[in-house]
């Protein structure tokens, strides 16, 4: 039997009873690789952002892919030889941009705590745009940018208060949440920034949030923003771009999202509304791009069988998938090869991880059949989980590998102890 794509991941198939990534088995991947092992399709990954590209046919748009989704470098490739920027949030980013081939001129860089080192970093290498988020960065950047005889590209990242109705954790357009200004003070600090004679006003920017299903928090957004532009232009500061963020979600659990095609044939009908169609578009968006284009294989150490709980314990944990501890967010789980979990009955488990922490869960309240020994697949693991992942109780982070068709790359090898203890120095004497 063959079932043709799972929910939300088109290019991860049930073939025969075995899962399938593009052209490739995985269970042959897990025997050859080990794991816990991420592997992602790299034409999941394309499609994901061919509906972006669909949705800005005809529009002066650049598309920057928000890299603290998933920053490994073989993921950074394929957005970069796509002809996508990148959303950085680090000196350190700006260095894998490079690593992997990225344009400086197509970065933009956001965050609310760039140091001095970061914006010199950032400035050598000819960054396209800081997105400023306070007006004390706007005088450091300033700074910063004549002292090397320079103008800093900026753009001021204006908080709409438009509630995006997603998990606290990644709402990130509120009046009190730490990012961006205030929308009342925003006119005030755009006419601040033109008077700095280190900046460069280029554009402006928001971000609500992340995991959002709707479009109406997008439109709203848009509305309130606008209006800025309106003010901003009025008041004889021209705006070369705007910049809408990411955020848009992904069907972890029967979530439907908008395509990106149609919530943008959306957006641009508001903004064509506003008389603003002609100004060249930017967004980040990350978990839309990845995020269903990569798993994570894993296999089952024991099953423990409990009075209250019956426990399935797997050999990935929270510092490989973080996401379930820090967001309570679900992941589905399903067995990699279906023919060998027949023999178990099927049980109501809940999935952890060997961490030494009762958040370190990765599934609750599953049904399975299970026994030690299966593979089990965490789905929509390409965002946010290796880009998260750490090295807590001495657990080194998984490999990775990309599939082309039937090619595999390995893009990540497993790390080792000694990997993990290079930085470290025992006491002398
Ligand atoms: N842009 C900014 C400024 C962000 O903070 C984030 C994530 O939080 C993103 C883009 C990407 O968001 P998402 O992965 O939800 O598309």
């Amino acid at each position: 039997m063959t079932r043709p794509s799972l929910p939300g991941h088109p290019h991860f198939a049930c073939r025969e009873g075995e899962l399938f990534a593009e052209n490739v088995n995985l269970r042959e991947l897990a025997a050859a690789h080990g794991t816990p092992l991420f592997v992602y399709s790299k034409a999941a990954m394309l499609s994901a952002l061919a509906a972006y590209q669909r949705g800005f046919a005809g529009r002066h748009a650049q598309i920057c892919y928000a890299m603290k989704a998933n920053s490994s470098l073989g993921v950074l490739q394929v957005f970069a030889r796509a002809g996508c920027g990148f959303d950085i949030v680090s000196g350190g980013e700006l260095d894998r941009v490079l690593a992997a081939g990225g344009e400086a001129g197509k970065v933009i860089f956001s965050g609310v705590g760039k140091t001095r080192t970061e914006m010199r970093k950032a400035l050598a290498a000819g960054i396209g745009c800081f997105n400023v988020e306070s007006e004390a960065e706007l005088d450091v950047l300033s700074e910063v940018a004549l002292a090397l005889q320079l103008r800093a590209p900026v753009s001021i990242r204006v908080n709409p208060n438009v509630d995006p109705k997603t998990h606290p954790y990644i709402s990130t357009g509120l009046k009190d949440n730490k990012f961006g200004v205030a929308h009342e003070d925003a006119l005030r600090i755009y006419q601040h920034a033109a008077s700095l004679k280190g900046l460069r006003v280029v554009g402006i920017d928001c971000h609500i949030g992340s995991q959002i299903t709707d479009a109406t928090p997008y439109l709203d957004a848009m509305d309130r923003v606008l209006d800025l532009v309106a003010a901003i232009e009025a008041a004889g500061i021209t705006l070369e771009h705007i910049d809408f963020g990411g955020g848009l979600g992904i069907n972890y659990n029967n979530d439907t999202p908008p395509e990106a095609d149609a919530l943008w044939r959306q957006l641009l009908a508001r903004l064509d509304a506003h008389g603003y169609g002609g100004k060249k578009l930017m967004i980040e968006p990350g978990r839309s791009l990845v995020g269903n284009a990569g798993v994570c294989l894993t296999e089952v150490l024991y099953v423990k069988p409990g009075e209250h709980k019956n426990f399935c314990i797997i050999d990935a944990a929270m510092n490989d998938l973080p996401r379930p501890a820090m967001y309570q967010a679900f992941h589905a789980i399903v067995p990699v090869t279906a023919a060998a979990t027949k023999g178990a009955a099927e049980m109501t488990y809940d999935v952890v991880g060997p961490v030494c922490e009762s958040g370190d869960w990765i599934g609750r309240d599953r049904a399975l059949s299970v026994v030690a020994g299966d593979q089990l697949a965490v789905m929509s693991a390409g965002a946010y989980c290796m880009s998260m992942s750490s090295n807590y109780n001495t657990r080194g982070r998984a490999a990775e590998l990309l599939v082309d068709g039937d090619q595999v790359h390995l893009i990540r090898r497993r790390e080792t102890v000694e990997d993990q203890m290079r930085q470290e120095l025992l006491v002398k004497g």
